[in-house]
C-alpha cells in the first residue's frame, strides 16, 4: 500500500511516500517546499514530480494520505479525515493558529487532488488519551472544562516513536510490542519491572513527555502548543495572571497580547536575537547576556519537566533526546544531564560530543539511566497507523 504522509506547516509542505505491507514499510520518496502560499500548486507539483521521477506511474497508485493533525475540538485518535476532522480543527483554530488552518486547507486540497485516496488524520494528542484525570485537568471552573480546556499534550507521534524505539534499545521487547500496538490494544499490563522513560523532543517547538511501559503519563505541553518549554517564538508556560496584567499595563488588546505571545516570545523573545538556537549560541559566545539567559531558561525548563516525570514514574530507566536540537546539540544534552549522578544519570562526554543526528547511547556503560539520542521518525508512526487502520 502506498501511503503519502503530508506534513503541513503555516508556510511549508513536506511529504514522505511510504510503501507499507504486513512486515513494516520503507520510505520510497520524500520532498518539500518552503515559503508556500498556495497549497494546491505545491501538492499538485509534488504529485507530478513523483510521476516524473518514475516513483509512481500515476497519482491513483497512492492509496492513502496521512495528516499529523495537531489538535481537534472533541476529537482525537486516528480517524478518517473528512468533514468531521475539518470541523474539529476549525473548532480549535484559535488554540493552534499556526497548525490547524494549514491542515484544514491541506485536507480540502487532497480531497480534490487525489479524489480516490483515503485520507486519514492521526492527532498529535492521541498518545495522551490514557493520562490520568489528575494530570489532565486544570483547576478551573466547570464551565471552562466544558468548553474543552484541559491538558492535551502534543508531539504525540514523535514521543510514541521514542516509546517504541527506546524500549527496543533497552532490551524490552515486551514493552516495545505494547508501544507499537498501543492505538490498537490500548495500554496492556507489563509483567515484571516497569520501563520508565522521559522523552525530550527539542526542536523548533519542544516538549518533554513521561512514558511508562510505552504509554504517555503526561507532557510539558498542556491545552495548547503555546505551553510548556520556551518554544522558538512561542511563550511556553506563563502564569495566567500575567496576561490581564500586561494588557492593562501596556495598554494592548487581547489580539495584540496573543500575537506577541505566539510570535515574539519564547527563545526569540528572551534572547532578542533569533528563534534559532544556533544564532542564540553564537550571540551568547560573543557575550550577549540575553542570549545566555534564553539558553539557561530553556535548559532550566527541560530539567524542571524531567524532574516532574522522574517523581511520577518513581525513577528512570532511560532519558531520550530527539528532534533538531536534541539530536544535534551536544551542549544542550550535557547541560540537561549536569549534576544528576545522584539519580543514576551519567553522561559519557566523549560519546555525547561525537553524536550528531544519529542514533546512539551517550551514557557511560555503568550509568543506571540509559541516555539515548534517537532521530525523530514521526512519519513512520503515521504510516504504520494508517496502514493498520485501512487494512
Ligand atoms: P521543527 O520540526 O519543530 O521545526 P526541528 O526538529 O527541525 O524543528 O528543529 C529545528 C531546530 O533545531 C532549529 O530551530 C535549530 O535551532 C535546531 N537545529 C537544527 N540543526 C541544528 C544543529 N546542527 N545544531 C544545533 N541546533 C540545530
Amino acid at each position: 500500500m502506498l501511503i503519502l504522509v503530508a506534513n503541513l506547516g503555516s508556510t511549508s509542505f513536506k511529504y514522505r511516500l511510504f510503501r507499507m505491507d504486513g512486515n513494516g514499510g520503507e520510505v520510497i520518496a520524500k520532498g518539500g517546499y518552503e515559503r508556500v502560499t498556495d497549497y494546491a500548486a505545491v501538492i499538485d507539483d509534488a504529485l507530478s514530480a513523483l510521476q516524473r521521477d518514475g516513483i509512481i506511474a500515476s497519482p491513483d497508485e497512492i492509496e492513502a494520505v496521512g495528516f499529523k493533525t495537531v489538535l481537534g475540538k472533541d476529537l482525537s485518535g486516528c480517524v478518517i479525515a473528512g468533514q468531521q476532522v475539518i470541523a474539529a480543527l476549525e473548532g480549535f483554530t484559535a488554540v493552534a493558529p499556526a497548525h490547524n488552518p494549514p491542515y484544514a486547507a491541506g485536507i480540502r486540497q487532497f480531497e480534490k487532488s487525489l479524489p480516490d485516496a483515503r485520507l486519514v488524520a492521526l492527532f498529535e494528542t492521541a498518545f495522551y488519551q490514557w493520562t490520568s484525570a489528575a494530570s489532565a485537568h486544570y483547576a478551573i471552573p466547570k464551565a471552562w472544562r466544558e468548553i474543552g480546556i484541559r491538558r492535551h499534550g502534543f508531539h504525540g507521534a514523535s514521543h510514541k516513536f521514542i516509546a517504541e524505539r527506546s524500549a527496543e534499545l533497552c532490551g524490552r521487547e515486551d514493552v516495545a510490542k505494547i508501544a507499537r500496538r498501543l492505538y490498537q490494544d490500548g495500554p496492556l499490563q507489563v509483567d515484571g519491572k516497569p520501563l520508565r522513560v522521559v522523552s525530550c523532543h527539542l526542536g523548533g517547538s519542544s516538549s518533554v513527555t513521561g512514558i511508562r511501559n510505552g504509554v504517555a503519563i503526561g507532557s510539558s505541553m498542556g491545552f495548547s502548543p503555546q505551553s510548556g518549554l520556551p518554544q522558538n517564538n512561542r511563550v511556553g508556560d506563563l502564569d495566567a495572571g500575567a496576561i490581564p496584567y500586561a494588557m492593562r499595563a501596556l495598554g494592548i488588546t487581547l489580539e495584540e497580547a496573543e500575537r506577541q505571545l505566539t510570535k515574539e516570545s519564547g527563545l526569540l523573545g528572551l534572547s532578542g536575537v533569533s528563534n534559532d538556537i544556533r544564532d542564540i549560541d553564537a550571540a551568547a559566545a560573543a557575550g550577549n547576556p540575553d542570549a545566555l539567559l534564553a539558553i539557561d531558561a530553556f535548559i532550566h525548563s527541560i530539567r524542571h519537566w524531567i524532574g516532574a516525570f522522574l517523581i511520577e514514574l518513581g525513577g528512570l530507566d532511560s532519558l531520550v533526546f530527539t528532534a533538531g536540537i536534541g539530536e544535534n546539540r551536544a551542549a544542550t544534552r550535557a547541560a540537561v544531564c549536569k549534576d544528576l549522578e545522584a539519580f543514576g544519570v551519567h553522561l559519557d562526554p566523549a560519546k555525547n560530543t561525537a553524536c550528531h543526528a544519529t542514533e546512539a547511547v551517550i551514557s557511560r556503560d555503568d550509568s543506571a539511566v540509559k541516555i539515548i539520542v534517537i532521530p525523530a521518525n514521526e512519519e513512520l508512526v503515521l504510516a504504520r497507523e494508517i496502514y493498520r487502520k485501512l487494512s
